[in-house]
């Protein structure tokens, strides 16, 4: 076994604290990433605390994660030792059904899902806690650490050009935002709705953009609209229904990109004839869709999950290749609570990175 150090929640009510813990080592197909840096998304202050009602503690959150390789298991040839690589949400999948077979491995529809990596494998929120953990494998622990094992193909090259600080929020926020984008065909000249102006917002917006779309971001926050204008996109204040009215039936796609339960409804009417409003940042129960406005334009109402490898890695060369990426701030994990207070309030557009050198320190 290999030791590892990282941080871990015990309880939802608990802060992150110091954790020593064991990994299995690299096995056949794996490969074992020294952690350099995470990203802090928005996720992981929800699985600390329970609030999809499926954390198994102790949690050691972090699905964003870039760091080196260090070891290679038998037979694993993908990469090479020293190669930068990337972890995101997903560490494996059943590879057997339909959605893996085609290569859209964050649609598994194996028994467990697709494996996180971290508070995995996932199982259904209405399990009791004692049935939480029987599926044949042991809680994952993410990248809030020293260490990493993963299988090889769902470790992503990091390109020449890309640093690696800055590649860790593409992992999770860009593949998010890239593969909806994707999926529903942006194209130049259109016209993208981006609601929510966080990590998630920013990194839609921008790639948006890159794809030559003509972006508005839509947020809550007053102080948020100069930063977003910053960005060379439009800026409309979400709760202004004047403004709303305005930009009636004139968007091609919307991406909303709010973290918790919201209301979209005030925004179905933005969209043009048989277009798409996506939620990608709410996993929760909604408030009713106002089927009047969806029926009467053939509008859809729909989610989007994460992202596949391929769509992840092609995020990640998009980035490189547009040099457009996450802004960032780089923390010691003794700073994590205070971050995680200003995510929760919605204070922050750029992404926290962990630089997991700071563990050296809490070590000793
Ligand atoms: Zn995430
Ligand atoms: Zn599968």
């Amino acid at each position: 076994m290999l030791k590892a150090f990282g941080y871990a929640a015990q309880q939802s009510t608990r802060r992150l604290e110091p954790f020593h813990f064991e990994r299995a080592e690299a096995g056949a197909g794996e490969i074992e990433i020294e952690v350099l840096f995470c990203g802090v998304c928005h996720s992981d202050i929800h699985q600390v605390k329970d609030e999809w009602s499926n954390t198994v503690y102790p949690c050691v959150p972090g699905h964003e994660v870039v760091g080196r390789v260090r070891k290679l298991g038998s037979g694993a040839a993908r990469h090479r030792v020293g190669d930068l690589v990337g972890v995101g949400c997903m560490m494996d999948s059943c590879r057997q059904c339909a959605p893996c077979k085609a290569g859209e491995q964050n649609y598994c529809e194996g028994p467990n899902s697709w494996l996180a990596t971290y508070n995995g494998p996932m199982v259904p929120a209405e399990k009791a806690p004692g049935e939480r953990n029987v599926y044949g494998r042991d809680n994952t622990f993410g990248g809030y650490s020293d260490v990493l094992v993963v299988p090889e193909d769902f470790a992503l090259k990091i390109p020449a050009g890309l640093r690696p600080e800055v590649a860790a929020p593409i992992l999770c926020a860009g593949a998010t935002t890239y593969s909806p984008l994707k999926h529903w065909g942006v194209k130049a000249g259109q016209r993208v709705g981006v609601i929510g102006f966080g990590g998630l917002g920013d990194m839609a917006a921008k790639l948006a953009k890159a794809m030559g779309a003509q972006v508005t971001i839509f947020t809550r926050t007053e102080a948020k609209l100069a930063e977003a204008k910053r960005l060379g996109v439009d800026a409309v204040l979400g709760s202004d229904l004047k403004a709303l009215a305005a930009l009636k039936a004139s968007f091609d796609l919307l991406l909303s990109t709010v973290p918790e339960r919201h209301d979209v409804n005030p925004f179905i009417p933005l969209l043009k004839r048989d277009c798409t409003l996506v939620i990608v940042g709410a996993l929760e129960p909604m408030a009713p869709v106002n089927q009047q406005e969806v029926a009467f334009h053939r509008k859809s109402v729909t989610g989007s999950l994460i992202a596949s490898l391929a769509e992840t890695q092609e995020v990640l060369d998009f980035c490189a290749e547009h040099r457009i990426g996450p802004d960032v701030q780089i923390i010691g994990i003794d700073e994590i609570d205070e971050a995680y207070d200003k995510v929760e309030r919605g204070e922050v557009r750029f992404r926290y990175v962990i630089d997991l050198a700071s563990l050296k320190a809490q070590r000793e």
